[in-house]
């Protein structure tokens, strides 16, 4: 185990890297331009990958490509710069080891490595090896000078692991290339590791199975086989992971069990007859379900701070609907907030519909309506009546006084980042005056999250999950095409069909960050319809720069099947219901995302009826976009859909995961990691139930007061 305390140096862990010994002010530059800017940061500076050195390979054994990295031992035979055409020069050097011959070639650097590795060099060279003309070689080896003794034991497999830091021209520009910023490193972990707290007790630590800091950071930097390396990994993997979730834990807490919310003393009359009399169908099981956690936290006396999955048509809005009718017959004012008007429309036309003659008044206010009919919407508003007011998420934006605000849906939230949304679900920490009731949030969106995002991002919210669809829905098929080649034929038989009686959507994507440009996108191509397939059909026009009534009128006159084809920018992406639409073409449909090309894809096969769905591709289909067109063939989960989103674009890439604002995570990786990341919620939740301001646990508490104030700026806005 680790050597005894008073070896090491005892220097404090916010020691600035300048002074720590063999950093010195240039050295120290480059790391503070690196981000590390402390002995502690030092010591969290882990290598980005390592090169397994326990064994040196006999070149007479290679049996051509080679999986993994091999080390070789040898000495260059031979050496020469080849050029190559278009300028361009090689470096190629045969390495002998007694067993046989071996090349190696460098493309970049040549001139400084021709001045260093010739005739007659000996060293240890790593890398993979690659059949080139049917000859083994390793382009770019690893290097590496060894003692004799070195050599000897490498041979004899008793080497080791080498780690390889984040480098670069800033740390090359100190004179840290590879090797000695490896050696520095190495010093570094010698001379100082021991100097970080333990933050976590004993009994609890080895229940975890995780290594003390100490030696996790010991095996981190300086592991000798994989078994060691991951070992140190998983703690610092598990301690990040822990941390962030135990910053949702304590948010979680703060505002479910602390802030003073409604606790809504029934459901009464209007609800039962809206669910037994009013709705034209059965809920669905898990419609059911979602209402009782949604009733279990509106009855608490503490706000509810809930996240609503469910894919398109699984039946959110009704949902919704409910949830603020118990809201409004226990005499307070409920809210619907849509990001677009014309959402906000169709969830105010929905909501009437269902709720007409029952004693719950809906109103609609968004940005079209007139001045004076909006100013006394308002003063409604502010007078706290109850009622449903159904709007765009200007409602909270602006000034607009809701004294008796009881419960706010936002629909579709995936277009928020994690601070606006914790200024909305958090509201006791921003708004309103001291020792007034919170009122309920609750959040839908249709865009289904991986669970191991939900993790991350969400931690701070209860989700709750719509995974079954209203019975009666008919399926789509999807086909994918090559435009070029298919165009003509498809349209043909989409004209076909509306003839017969169908409704279309035809889709123009974003083509540029300009709505300008898309619209004139869509107007040309339908245009180009009209002159050819779609000749004598009505044919409407949806964009985003339209007014809001032209909009209405447009889906209007399609939802009549006065215009059964409906040319659209990617506006009716979201919530527009039309049952009779059945065919959808999406043009450049290698240009969306997984998720968008869901969202668009379930606007049809609504009624009950089989719909078509037509992908048209224009070549060049890069790899990543053939594969999201595969996976839309293949299915129309949007839970199956969204895991395959975040396979192929990495979590990096992944929608929400950069907009959330979130610090990327780095050591831990939300999809490789969400096992670890489900237990570190569990711990967090646990410590947090036993001791709430974590007076029992010092270390830990210090370690997350460092690591959330930095993180979660946000989190003391207001
Ligand atoms: P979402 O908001 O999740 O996209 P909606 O609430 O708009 O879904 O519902 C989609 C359609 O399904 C609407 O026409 C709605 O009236 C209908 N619907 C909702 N719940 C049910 C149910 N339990 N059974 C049958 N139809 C339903
Ligand atoms: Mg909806």
């Amino acid at each position: 185990m680790a050597a005894p305390a008073k070896e090491k140096k005892a220097a404090p862990p916010d020691l600035p890297v300048l002074y720590v010994r063999g950093v010195g002010p240039r050295k120290g530059e480059a790391f503070e331009r690196a981000g590390v800017h402390t002995l502690r940061d030092l010591l969290y500076y882990v290598p980005r990958r390592y090169i397994d050195r326990t064994t040196a390979t006999r070149i007479g054994s290679l049996r051509g490509e080679t999986k993994g990295e091999v080390t070789v031992i040898g000495r260059i035979t031979d050496a020469r710069l080849v050029s190559a055409r278009g300028g361009k020069s090689r470096y190629e050097a045969l390495l002998s080891d007694g067993t046989g011959d071996l090349k190696l070639v460098w493309f970049r650097q040549t001139n400084k490595i021709r001045r260093w590795i010739r005739e007659g060099y000996a060293a240890a060279f790593s890398g993979k090896v690659n059949l080139y003309g049917g000859f083994p070689q390793i382009a770019h080896p690893e290097v590496m000078a060894l003692s004799r003794g070195e050599m000897q034991d490498l041979r004899e497999g008793r080497g080791r692991w080498i780690a390889l830091y984040p480098g670069g021209q800033v740390f090359e520009k100190v004179g840290l290339e590879a090797r000695p910023l490896r050696n520095l490193m190495d010093r570094i972990v010698g001379e100082y590791n021991g100097c970080l707290p333990e933050i976590w007790p004993d009994s609890m630590r080895e229940q975890l199975a995780l290594p003390r800091i100490r030696e996790a950071i010991e095996l981190v930097h300086r592991p000798h086989n994989r078994r060691e390396k991951d070992r140190g990994w998983l703690r610092l993997k598990f301690d990040e992971l822990f941390i962030l979730q135990l910053l949702w834990a304590w948010t979680r807490r703060r505002t479910r069990e602390q802030t003073k919310g409604i606790a809504y003393p029934a459901v009464r009359e209007t609800t039962r007859a809206l669910i037994e009399k009013k709705l034209p169908f059965e809920l669905t099981g898990a419609q059911k379900r979602v209402l009782r956690e949604i009733w279990a936290d509106m009855k608490r006396p503490h706000p509810m701070t809930r996240l609503l999955q469910g894919d398109v048509g699984s039946g959110k809005t009704v949902v919704a609907l409910v949830a603020m009718t118990i809201a409004v017959e226990n005499g307070f004012q409920a809210v619907l907030m849509a990001p677009t008007e014309i959402l906000a429309e169709q969830h105010f036309l929905t909501s009437r519909k269902f709720i007409d003659d029952l004693e719950v008044p809906v109103e609609l206010l968004v940005g079209g309506s007139g001045a004076k009919q909006r100013r006394e919407k308002l003063a409604q508003l502010a007078a706290g009546k109850p009622g449903i007011t159904i709007g765009t998420h200007a409602l909270i934006q602006e000034a607009v006084q809701i004294p008796k605000l009881g419960l706010a849906v936002i629909d579709e939230q995936h277009r928020f980042g994690v601070a606006q949304r914790l200024t909305l679900m958090h509201p006791g920490r921003t708004k309103g005056s001291a020792g007034a009731e919170k009122p309920d949030v609750l959040v839908m969106t249709a865009t289904p999250i991986p669970r191991s995002l939900a993790l991350a991002i969400y931690g701070d919210l209860e989700v709750s999950r719509l995974d079954e669809m209203p019975p009666g829905r008919g399926t789509v098929q999807t086909s994918a095409h090559n435009a070029n080649a298919d165009r003509r034929r498809i349209y043909e038989e989409v004209a076909k069909r509306v003839r017969a009686g169908d409704r279309a959507y035809i889709i123009f994507p974003l083509v540029q960050e300009s709505e300008k440009v898309d619209l004139a996108a869509a107007q040309q191509g339908r245009e180009e319809l009209l002159r050819g397939p779609f000749k004598g059909l009505a044919v409407g026009l949806l964009h985003g720069r339209m007014p809001v009534d032209e909009k209405g009128e447009a889906m209007a006159a399609f939802a009549s099947g006065q215009t059964p084809v409906l040319v659209s920018t990617t506006v009716v992406e979201v919530g527009v219901d039309v049952p009779e639409a059945t065919l959808m073409v999406v043009e450049h449909a290698e240009r969306f995302g997984l998720a968008q090309l869901h969202q668009l894809r379930g606007r049809i096969g609504r009624g009950g009826r089989d719909g078509r769905c037509w992908l048209l591709a224009y070549p060049p289909v890069t790899q990543a976009a053939r594969a999201r067109l595969q996976t839309m063939i293949r299915t129309t989960d949007g839970f199956v859909i969204a895991e395959e989103d975040l396979r192929i674009r990495g979590a990096g890439d992944y929608f929400g995961v950069r907009q959330s604002g979130l610090p990327p995570l780095r050591f831990a990786d939300i999809v490789e990691d969400h096992d670890l990341a489900k237990r570190a919620r569990q711990v967090a939740d646990d410590i947090l139930a036993r001791s709430r301001e974590l007076t029992d646990y010092p270390a830990l508490r210090d370690e997350f007061r460092r690591v959330a104030l930095g993180k979660a700026t946000w989190l003391e806005a207001g």
